[in-house]
């Protein structure tokens, strides 16, 4: 069935369709019977670095196909490459697909199948399909031509079958230092798509395997090795980015040669996601040359990143369904992620009262020693998340953004002479405010009104403004850590278009740390991983790596403030 006919839509940010493509073709091939009504998926990630948030789209694609189609999905380590490799990686990615709500049916590495991938290629050898070429990989690479010119034959490319099988017996026996000789399937070298021009399916590595040890010395290339491993795991299914298009007329060769069942490979736009970079080379890059802190820096677009950055697993996959599937590169707008962050924290993030940058404010009618408790709800919308007391006192702390001396005339938060609510609590005016010899404002004295308890007056006055608040007798301290966008340009990679290399785009002000926020007592004991809204400021989630018991690190998760949401109501969303 040829499934590439369909026009792209603009942008994989559009919104959500019914059905995309994938899913169509999923539906057409269980109402024909082609796979017997069975559909059987796999996320194939190589373990050569941690999961970014590309990933999470062939996560959700592949795992959320296999549960809505009651089939099964596997998770397929695709281990070929022993000098890149490792088990911290494997173990990262395991962690990553739990954690993003999936369980995988079956288990299975490249490796597990490198015993039979050698018996198939002797069986190509045996056919005639592939010979032993011992030109250096430069002699390959001239070789290969150009897109207007064809390749040219090597001067092995005649072996006799009895020769090819005793060359490869001997690569694989260790005879051969790395470099001397490699398997290429036999094509033809002057096919119009290039990776058909005897693309090379094993070369000697003398390097030991995180998972094979030294049982071996040639190593299987990926695209040879990936069709046979969804072959015997009788994949149906077999999704990938569009960068593999080229490669599925290999796919189809290798098992069609081989005469083996023979999974459907289906292409699709890859994620690509505005002031980021999703491509684990690039990550590395940062993460080694100490750029940013680790694999799980929050400012990174890994899984583990966003995930210490307070991200729920639930917003991605809200995000991974709103971005949808198309067929054509695009970018997606890293403001649709954030939105898909604020909805679902708005929707359980407990709130919590903070003061980043404090200002002292002391009620000078309210008695020295007196403290009240007021109920605060965890949740405005919803009263089943219960409420905690929070002190009131003489001496506060308030947010210094929410005082002006001059105040503009639609300012209704604090400035002299004006009267606010303190949330909960009590209506508050400004009387006098007090600067140090510099004449920055260091404290501002008010009155309260007894008859405004709870927050809400008995003569019914109102007030527009309504401010956050802590008692400073007892306020503990944190730490908060504020992220901005790791890079400056929209696209670090596109040096055409700013003529920077994607390092030089760094945002220099990507973390701001406040050594020392204020926050409610409650908050000094949350365990790491705690996410909540500070009232009126931001999502904060207890970083896990840095806090300590009373002494938590916060991370800013994300801002209020929604750019998305906007765009999306002027009906803008998708176009740009
Ligand atoms: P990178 O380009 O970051 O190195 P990769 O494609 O080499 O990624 P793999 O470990 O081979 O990474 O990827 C595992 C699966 O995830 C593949 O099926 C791949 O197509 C898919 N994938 C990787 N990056 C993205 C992305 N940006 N968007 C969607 N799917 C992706
Ligand atoms: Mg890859």
């Amino acid at each position: 069935m040829d499934t590439r006919d369909t026009a792209c839509p603009p942008t994989d940010s559009a919104p959500v369709q019914p059905k995309d493509f994938i899913r169509l073709i999923v539906e057409e091939d269980n109402r024909t019977g082609r796979w017997d009504g069975r559909v059987h998926t796999r996320f194939p990630p190589e373990p050569n670095g941690y999961l970014h948030l590309g990933h999470a789209k062939s996560i959700c694609l592949n795992f959320g196909l296999a549960r809505e189609y009651g089939g099964k999905c596997n998770l397929r380590f695709d281990d070929t490459n022993p000098l890149k490799e490792s088990d911290e990686y494997v173990q990262s990615i395991q962690r990553d697909v739990t954690w993003m709500g999936f369980n995988w049916d079956g288990m299975y590495y490249a490796s597990d199948y490198f015993e039979q991938l050698y018996q198939f290629a002797e069986q190509l050898i045996l056919k005639g399909k592939a010979y032993v070429d011992s030109q250096t990989a430069e002699e390959i690479r001239t070789a290969r031509g150009t897109l207007t010119e064809p390749g040219v034959n090597s001067p092995w490319r005649d072996r006799s079958v009895e020769e090819n099988l005793d060359l490869f017996r001997r690569m694989r026996a260790g005879e051969f230092p790395d470099g001397a000789h490699v398997l290429r399937a036999k094509i033809d070298m002057a096919h119009p798509n290039i990776v058909m021009r005897d693309p090379t399916m094993y070369r000697i590595r003398h390097t030991p395997h995180h998972r094979t040890g030294n049982a071996w010395c040639i190593y299987p290339l990926y695209d040879y090795t990936h069709c046979i491993s969804d072959s015997l795991e009788g994949i149906t299914h077999s999704l990938c980015t569009l960068e593999f298009e080229n490669n599925r007329a290999l796919y189809d060769w290798v098992l069609d040669e081989l005469d083996a069942y023979h999974p459907q490979q289906t292409e699709f736009a890859r994620l690509n996601l505005t002031y980021t970079v999703l491509s684990k080379r690039r990550l590395i890059q940062l993460v080694e040359e100490g750029h940013v802190d680790g694999w799980d820096d929050p400012r990174l677009p890994t899984l583990s990143g966003v995930r210490r950055r307070g991200v729920p697993a639930a917003a991605l996959r809200s995000f991974c369904e709103k971005i949808g599937l198309a067929r054509c590169d695009n970018m997606v707008d890293i403001a649709l992620l954030d939105h898909c962050i604020r909805e679902e924290l708005n929707a359980t993030a407990p709130r919590a009262m903070a003061v980043l940058k404090p200002l002292k404010v002391t009620i000078t009618n309210y008695p020295e020693e007196q403290v009240e408790w007021f109920d605060f709800p965890w949740h405005p919308e919803k009263p089943e998340m219960g409420t905690r007391p929070l002190p009131f006192s003489r001496t506060l702390w308030i947010e210094q953004d929410d005082f002006r001396e001059d105040a503009p005339r639609k300012w209704f938060r604090l400035a002299p002479g004006k009267e606010v609510r303190l949330r909960y609590a009590y209506y508050i005016t400004c009387t006098e405010v007090v600067k140090d010899d510099a004449g920055n404002v260091v404290e501002l004295k008010c009155t309260y009104d007894p008859e405004t308890k709870g927050g809400w007056s008995k003569d019914g006055r109102k007030v527009k403004g309504t401010l956050h608040w802590l008692s400073a007798a007892h306020a503990k301290t944190a730490e908060a850590r504020l992220y901005d966008r790791l890079f400056l340009e929209e696209n670090p990679m596109d040096k055409k278009r700013h003529g920077k290399e994607f390092l030089e785009c760094l945002n220099p002000e990507s973390l701001h740390i406040l050594p020392s926020i204020f926050i409610e007592p409650a908050l000094a004991e949350a365990a790491p991983g705690f996410v909540c809204q500070f009232e009126r400021l931001a999502y904060f989630c207890v970083d896990t790596r840095h806090s300590a018991p009373g002494a938590p690190v916060f991370n800013r998760t994300a801002t209020l403030k929604d750019s998305w949401a906007k765009t999306e109501r002027a009906g803008l969303a998708g176009e740009g």
